[in-house]
């Protein structure tokens, strides 16, 4: 049975490839009619936030918490983030279409191949190249990019008070990541071409295989070899925070083996609170700036929303829907991977897209073309996704009123809101597609309604999480 239904995706992958590779198809304007219909859509957007930021009314459940003088400077902070954002995506569309005019994938993979004969190697050894092709991207791209990063940190967020940052702190950051690249991202890159080359036709089970053995790699790795990099994590010192925590988890059946405080006021003085780890072993990480502007029975209720997420098996539905995403989008580059008409509207030798004598097929070109048509279909992925997650704070919120945190929960958010200079207006459809939480109007106003039924939570079995 689970054959048939494997051979009749197989056979109706196959018919839609077949379709696809249409010559009368112009996929570089496909492309590019794409991608100004998704910024001209973001360009709308940011025009319809930035009304927002023209209004002079504290809005009604703020005017307690939000003096003039604060409610001024947020309005301030989000016209300039959102002024930014505009110019920078405009910038990029027009960057990105006059690179792509001017043929620089196709000049890119020529100087890999130089690359590649002058290391003394035969331009079969196609991951290699293909890695060499990467670099050379990453190279045009990055110092394009670093500009508006120092632009975003020194001057904007300077201007409101929220850099904390040092030129130097800034430039070794930058220096760091771009190591992580290299030791981990690029090893991962090569061996994902590698498996859609040897597996063949059946690559997309494997590549899946792959992603989510390397996701998985991630969480034990992201917190003992990567955080360590940017950031110090020592242990929350003994008081009125770390026992209240304690009991917290305790109450719930939260594996908590340790409990942080990260320095997140060494760059910036936004604040925040998370939870990572295996499912027997977790870890809480409260940021230094949660600390000094919250009292201790908001930074627990802070984290009882937080472990609402856990008890609610939020983390493990958004990684099995991530996975879901990524299944789909790998499906539809298996219709898309050998066809010879996308590689030749953009200017390659279409004989790249096929085994053949020359060697095996350069994928790394096949996989960013697709992802170049794929982009304006991200739109709808976005609001799909934030609804989702949007839904899981108003559970988690709910959460926190069966806590019996209703009130410390509110003022919490509301001085997390305040402190970040968080817009209070925002635009329907705007924050529909950008934001991942609802705004924070809404979440008080929903916080009002929840009921608590009064029956007490049952400790969460070890069992009941993925
Ligand atoms: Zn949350």
């Amino acid at each position: 049975m689970s054959n048939l239904i494997i051979e009749s995706i197989g056979n109706g992958i196959d018919r839609l490839a077949q379709l696809a590779d249409n010559p009368t198809i112009d996929y570089q304007q496909v492309a590019i009619y794409g991608s100004w219909l998704l910024t001209t859509f973001e360009v709308y957007l940011y025009k319809q936030q930035l009304k927002q930021y023209d209004i002079k009314v504290i809005p009604t459940e703020l005017v307690e918490h939000l003096p003039r003088e604060t409610f001024d400077k947020s309005q301030a902070y989000g016209r300039d983030k959102t002024r930014y954002s505009l110019i920078k995506k405009v910038f990029d569309q027009i960057l990105s279409v006059l690179l792509i005019q001017f043929g620089l994938f196709t000049k890119m993979w020529d100087w890999s191949g130089v690359c590649i004969t002058k290391l003394g190697l035969s331009d079969d050894r196609i991951i290699t190249r293909s890695l060499i092709w990467t670099i050379i991207y990453v190279a045009i791209s990055t110092p394009i990019g670093i500009p508006w990063d120092y632009f975003y940190t020194f001057v904007l967020e300077e201007k409101h008070g929220f850099n904390k940052s040092t030129v130097k702190l800034w430039w070794i950051d930058k220096a760091k990541t771009m190591a992580l690249m290299a030791v981990l991202g690029l090893p991962i890159w090569g061996a994902f071409l590698w498996i859609i080359n040897w597996a063949g036709k059946d690559f997309v089970p494997w590549l899946m295989l792959f992603m989510i053995v390397i996701q998985l790699s991630m969480q034990i790795i992201y917190p003992i070899f990567i955080q360590p990099l940017f950031n110090k994590l020592t242990p929350l010192p003994d008081g009125e925070v770390r026992t209240r925590v304690e009991v917290l988890a305790n109450k719930l059946g939260f594996p908590l083996k340790h409990l942080y405080e990260i320095d997140g006021s060494k760059r910036s003085s936004h604040s925040n609170a998370y939870f990572y780890g295996l499912p027997w072993n977790k870890h809480i990480v409260i940021f230094d700036t949660l600390m000094e502007q919250s009292t201790p029975a908001e930074v627990e209720a802070v984290l009882g929303h937080e472990l609402g997420h856990w008890y609610l098996s939020h983390p493990s539905k958004l990684l099995l829907i991530g996975n879901l995403h990524l299944l789909f989008t790998l499906t539809l580059f298996a219709v898309f991977i050998h066809n010879t008409t996308l590689y030749k509207s953009f200017g390659f030798d279409p004989s790249l897209a096929l085994d053949g004598p020359r060697g095996p097929p350069a994928n790394v070109i096949g996989f960013t073309l697709f992802q170049l048509l794929l982009e304006p279909l991200d739109a709808p992925v976005k609001f799909l996704f934030n609804s989702i997650t949007r839904k899981y704070e108003y559970q988690a919120d709910e959460f926190g009123v069966k806590l019996d945190k209703r009130q410390e929960l509110k003022t919490a958010l509301t001085k997390l809101h305040v402190k970040n200079l968080s817009s209070p207006y925002n635009d329907a459809l705007y924050s529909m597609y950008h934001h991942s939480h609802p705004t924070l109007t809404e979440r008080l106003r929903a916080l009002d309604e929840y009921k608590d039924d009064g029956k007490p939570l049952k400790i969460k079995s070890e069992k009941k999480e993925l």
